[in-house]
């Protein structure tokens, strides 16, 4: 009980538990890997075209309208 508690996080990309240590340059994410995916995936969000979500919208509408 005397032993004080590692703060965890969840790493974002594969959500396993990560200790929030000065060593793990990597935190939140618990490897370089899951680093360089999340890093990714904000730049494939970089590229999303606004129009795509009218689309998704159009299509909702059909679909209200039928
Ligand atoms: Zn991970």
């Amino acid at each position: 009980m005397s032993k004080p508690a590692t703060k965890t996080v969840n790493c974002p990309s594969c959500q396993k538990e990560v200790a929030w240590l000065e060593e793990n340059k990597y935190r939140p994410f618990c490897s370089k890997r899951c680093k360089l995916i999340d890093f990714g995936d904000w730049a494939a969000e970089k590229h999303i075209i606004p129009g795509k979500r009218v689309s998704t919208e159009d299509d909702e509408n059909q679909e209200t309208l039928q």
